[in-house]
């Protein structure tokens, strides 16, 4: 897949080295198999404005049958952050079936 290719040179051919720490929790960490660099893959999440944890929270809550507007003032509460009803529905729609 395109996303699993290394940043530094473009090689498709990586190889797993385990996890990485970072402030949003464990990254996925590869090996280039050509310039033998690390990376980590894009996992969808590296793009996105929110954190994954406050992203999962979110699906969580959509889940468990709250509205999107209640998802919206309970992240607003617990997270600190402002969200929007649209976001949370997208985030719903791209990883609720993931977890
Ligand atoms: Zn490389």
């Amino acid at each position: 897949m395109a996303k699993e290719k290394c940043p530094h040179c473009g090689s498709p051919l990586s190889i797993r080295r385990g996890y990485r720490k970072t402030g949003y929790g464990r990254k996925k960490l590869r090996k280039c198999s050509r310039c033998r660099r690390k990376f980590t893959p894009d996992d969808g999440f590296l793009r996105m404005r929110f954190s994954p944890r406050v992203i999962r929270e979110a699906v969580k809550l959509y889940k468990k049958g709250n509205s999107s507007s209640e998802v919206k003032r309970m992240l607003r509460n617990r997270q600190g952050v402002e969200v929007s009803r649209w976001s949370i529905i997208k985030w719903f729609r791209k990883y609720g079936s993931k977890s």
